[in-house]
Order: C-alpha cells, then sequence, then structure tokens
C-alpha cells in the first residue's frame, strides 16, 4: 500500500489512538493539544550531483514533535514515496516511545526521498552528507539539540556519514559524536545497538506470553517454544527478531516475506542459513529450505501463531485483517497497522502489541551510545574488572565458609568479567520488561480495551507531568 492508499492519515491515526487514551487522563485540554501537536517541522529541497554528472534535486524533512525533553531524538528513513505527514507521525509516536521505556528525550524523526536500493553508494553518501550539512546549519542536529539514528533504508553507515560530516562542521564540540546514535563500533558506536529493536521485540513478546490469563484469552500457551512465527521484512529490525525468536526462543520462524516474495517451510525456516543465501544472492527467493510465493502480502494470511510486521506502515488493513491468523501481533515496524485494521483484530480478540512500545529498543540502546559519547567512556571499563574480583571475593568467602570448592568451570561463569555488551544487553532487557508490566498493569486496572491504549496513557501522563514540572501549565 503506498502513502496515497493510506485508510486514515498518519498523523490523524496516531491522534485518534492518542484521544483515545486521553479520554482516561485527567489533564486538562490546553495541555493536551500542546502535547499532542508536532513543534517544528524543516523540509528542504537540496542539490546533488548523480553519478551521471547532472544535478539532482532531493528532498528532506525533519520533524522534532516534542520539547518536553532535549535533544528530541529520532531514525532518519531513506524511501522514495517519504511525506511529510508521515515524519510527523513518525516523530510523534517518537516522543511516546521516549517516555513509556523512560529515555530523556522528546520525540522527532528525519528523512530523505530516495531509493536506496536504485542509487550508488557514492550518491548516497553524497545526499546523507548534504542533508547533514542542512541540518547543522538550521541547528536541526546536534548532541543537546536532535540526535537522528537509522530507519528504514539507513545503516551505520549513513550514521558514520553523519557523524563525520558534523565533526567536520563543528570542530570545537567535544561531544561530537553524540550528536548522532547507531554509529559504527569503530566510531564511538555501542556494542548491541544494530540488534537493538529485534531483540527489544523478541523480549516484550516474550514478557507478553508470560502472562496466563492473557494467553489462555488468545488460546495460546505461555511461553515462545515452538511458536510459530511469521516476519515481515527482513532487514535490521526484521532480521535481528528472527534470528531472537529462534536462538533464545526456540519459536519456529515458519515464513519470511520480502519486498520481492517470500519464503515459507511450515516445518521452520533456519534464519541463519536464509541470511547468508540472501547476502550471497541479493533476494529470499529460491532459498532452498523453503518454498518461494511470489506475493510478499499474503504471507501475513498464512498459518502462525505470531506475525511481526517489520517492514513499513498501513500493512494490516481492514481488508486483510479478517484474513489474518496469528493470535499475536507484534509491531515491530512503525505504524503496521491501520485503526481500521486494528479495530478488525481487536473484535476477533486478537493481541497486537504495540509498535509505540514494541519497537523502542532502538532508542533505549541508543540512550546508552548517546550517554558513552557524552562521557567519553565505555560502560565496562570502569567496572568490569571490579565487579569480577568482588565476585570473586564472594566465591572466597563461601568456599571458606563451607569448606567445598566451587568447579573451575562454575567458578570461571560467576567471575566472568561483564562485557560492554552485556551490561547493554542486561538494561534493555529490564527496560522492555518493566515497561510491558506497566502497560499490562494500566490496561487491566483501568480496563482499557486495548494495550496500544495503555501504552499512550502511560505516555500522556510522562509528557504531561514533564510539562506540568516546567511550571507552563498549572
Ligand atoms: P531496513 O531498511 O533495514 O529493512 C526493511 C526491510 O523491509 C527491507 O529489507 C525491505 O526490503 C523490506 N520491505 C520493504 N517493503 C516490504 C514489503 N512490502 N514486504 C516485505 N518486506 C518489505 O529497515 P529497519 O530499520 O529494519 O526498519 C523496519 C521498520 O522498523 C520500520 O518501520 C522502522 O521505522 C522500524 N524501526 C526501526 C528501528 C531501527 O532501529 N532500525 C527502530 C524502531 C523502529
Amino acid at each position: 500500500m503506498t502513502a496515497a492508499q493510506h485508510e486514515t492519515g498518519m498523523f490523524e491515526a496516531v491522534n485518534r489512538r492518542f484521544d483515545r487514551a486521553a479520554a482516561y487522563c485527567r489533564q486538562p485540554p490546553g495541555l493536551l493539544n500542546q502535547i499532542k501537536e508536532c513543534n517544528s517541522v524543516y523540509r528542504v529541497h537540496f542539490p546533488v550531483v548523480g553519478d551521471d554528472g547532472d544535478v539532482k534535486v532531493v528532498e528532506g524533512f525533519r520533524a522534532q514533535h516534542s520539547y518536553h525533553r532535549t535533544p528530541t531524538k529520532g531514525g532518519v528513513r531513506y524511501a522514495p514515496n517519504v511525506t511529510e505527514d508521515e515524519v510527523v507521525a513518525l516523530a510523534a509516536l517518537m516522543t511516546y516511545k521516549c517516555a513509556i521505556v523512560d529515555v530523556p528525550f522528546g520525540g522527532a524523526k528525519g528523512a530523505v526521498r530516495l531509493d536506496r536500493r536504485t542509487v550508488s553508494t557514492g550518491f548516497r553518501e553524497r545526499v546523507t552528507r548534504r542533508y547533514t550539512s542542512e541540518l547543522v546549519n538550521r541547528n536541526f542536529i546536534a548532541p543537546a539539540i536532535d540526535v537522528p539514528a537509522p530507519d528504514y533504508g539507513t545503516s551505520e553507515q549513513e550514521m558514520a556519514w553523519i557523524a563525520d560530516t558534523f565533526r567536520a562542521l563543528r570542530a570545537d564540540t567535544l561531544d561530537d559524536m553524540a550528536c548522532v546514535t547507531g554509529k559504527p563500533l569503530a566510531l564511538h558506536g555501542i556494542p548491541g545497538r544494530r540488534e537493538a529493536t529485534g531483540l527489544g521485540v523478541y523480549i516484550g513478546i516474550e514478557r507478553a506470553m508470560q502472562y496466563r490469563d492473557e494467553m489462555d484469552r488468545v488460546g495460546l500457551t505461555p511461553g515462545l517454544a515452538g511458536k510459530r512465527v511469521i516476519v515481515q521484512g527482513f532487514g535490521n529490525v526484521g532480521y535481528h527478531a528472527a534470528r531472537s525468536f529462534q536462538e533464545e526462543g526456540d519459536a519456529r520462524v515458519v515464513c519470511v516475506a520480502e519486498i520481492d516474495g517470500a519464503v515459507y517451510n511450515p516445518g521452520g525456516i533456519d534464519i541463519f542459513d536464509l541470511y547468508r543465501y540472501r547476502n550471497e544472492t541479493g533476494t529470499i527467493r529460491g532459498f532452498g529450505g523453503a518454498e518461494t510465493l511470489d506475493d510478499p502480502m499474503a504471507a501475513l494470511e498464512l498459518p502462525c501463531d505470531i506475525l511481526i510486521p517489520a517492514a513499513l506502515e498501513n500493512q494490516i488493513t481492514s481488508e486483510n485483517a479478517p484474513r489474518i491468523q496469528a493470535r499475536i501481533i507484534a509491531e515491530a515496524a512503525n505504524d503496521p497497522t491501520t485503526p481500521e485494521g486494528e479495530a478488525v483484530l481487536l473484535q476477533r480478540g486478537v493481541l497486537i502489541v504495540p509498535d509505540v512500545y514494541l519497537n523502542a529498543g532502538g532508542v533505549t540502546v541508543s540512550y546508552f551510545e548517546w550517554l558513552k559519547n557524552l562521557s567519553h567512556v565505555s560502560f565496562d571499563r570502569m567496572t568490569a574488572r571490579h565487579e569480577a574480583a568482588t565476585a570473586a571475593r564472594v566465591l572466597d568467602a563461601v568456599e571458606q565458609l563451607t569448606g567445598q570448592k566451587f568447579d573451575p568451570a562454575h567458578r570461571a561463569t560467576l567471575t566472568a568479567t561483564p562485557s560492554e555488551f552485556d551490561f547493554v544487553r542486561s538494561a534493555l532487557a529490564q527496560t522492555m520488561t518493566e515497561a510491558y508490566d506497566y502497560i499490562h498493569e494500566t490496561w487491566k486496572s483501568l480496563d482499557m480495551p486495548d494495550t496500544r491504549t495503555a501504552a499512550f496513557y502511560y505516555a500522556i501522563e510522562k509528557v504531561a507531568a514533564a510539562y506540568v514540572s516546567q511550571g507552563i501549565f498549572p
């Protein structure tokens, strides 16, 4: 479905969901309106020399939805049909997402109208550097102002170009590397950021499936082991979600859909083999371990327990929702379900774990990267050896008291030096789990119709509290 075919405009859809949740809040209308509106939008056209020597005019956007906390934060997407409405909607979602996982940012989003599949790396680099300098010139990027990250169609490479361009233009800024997150490790990135969103999706669903009453309601047993999973989109989020469901959750990924087709095997697809195959051939089509389907949208309707849309918005609509067989929709992508599609699914008793919470793993680990860049030291450097030594002293004391020795392998595990990835991973798990528990409790205790309303309610209350604490609203 293209932007023009949306059932409801994207920003309007976000605001409808906001209004549904706001009805449960006791906040004054003026405050609610201020929270809803987008604070600033920058739209720019800039010239870039194409590979053929002709100048191309490229369109870019950056929306900063809320200044209740600064800097603002949100990804930059490269997509050929991206619209201002979409960017503003995604920036608004970022505001609520940051509040839900308790990271101290307002929401933002950026975009460039570009199909990365049809342009050279050199052109992408020129576009990225020029887009960054436009943002620098208008004060729409800086460690304390607005901090981009990867999103659909962008990767660590684009983040590296953004950081390098910012550094070139702001050489006097000590914290320059905190101007963008999702950077490569070699350029002050953080271990775990690449997989953070997909891993967060896994952690969130794993938590949701521990609530027995809810699983009884949707007709599934608690826990992920053996559950059938379909993943739409085999990019950063989809791949890392799929591998976590397979590797950590022992679930069975039965179908993966990509832009040019899908692969299906009810017995399960090995995600690592599929990843290697796609890297070698450039497509998932023809993968030996599965049947290739021509229509990727048909994949959403195949038999499964959990459907993970991890590609783009507006994939589940009132048209296909009646045929979707999954009992849980894990919204890894932003806004994959239209309000009309959602109504059908809710009426059929499907559990929707909403994007505004479920894909927040990326911004959570981006927060850790930003903190690391501001402090100029990695998380493990100051504490890891000390923690290992403390653990060893505790084990020594236990051995002395009991007169028994730990076997060497067990001792090595208990005194292992935690890596920076270990810190990131445990903090991500804590954040995602706590946030889900809060959403679940709110949903049930306030007798709300669904998890999305509960998630928005939580976000609105937190943003409102920030505004009130600033003394602007009574
Ligand atoms: P990506 O560009 O790495 O991957 C997206 C994949 O989806 C691509 O492989 C693309 O070919 C595929 N795709 C496009 N249209 C499709 C279709 N109709 N059917 C099947 N596959 C299709 O992007 P990403 O970073 O993985 O982002 C995916 C979604 O997750 C987006 O909605 C994005 O906003 C959201 N998200 C990403 C992050 C992040 O950290 N990257 C964080 C939060 C949310």
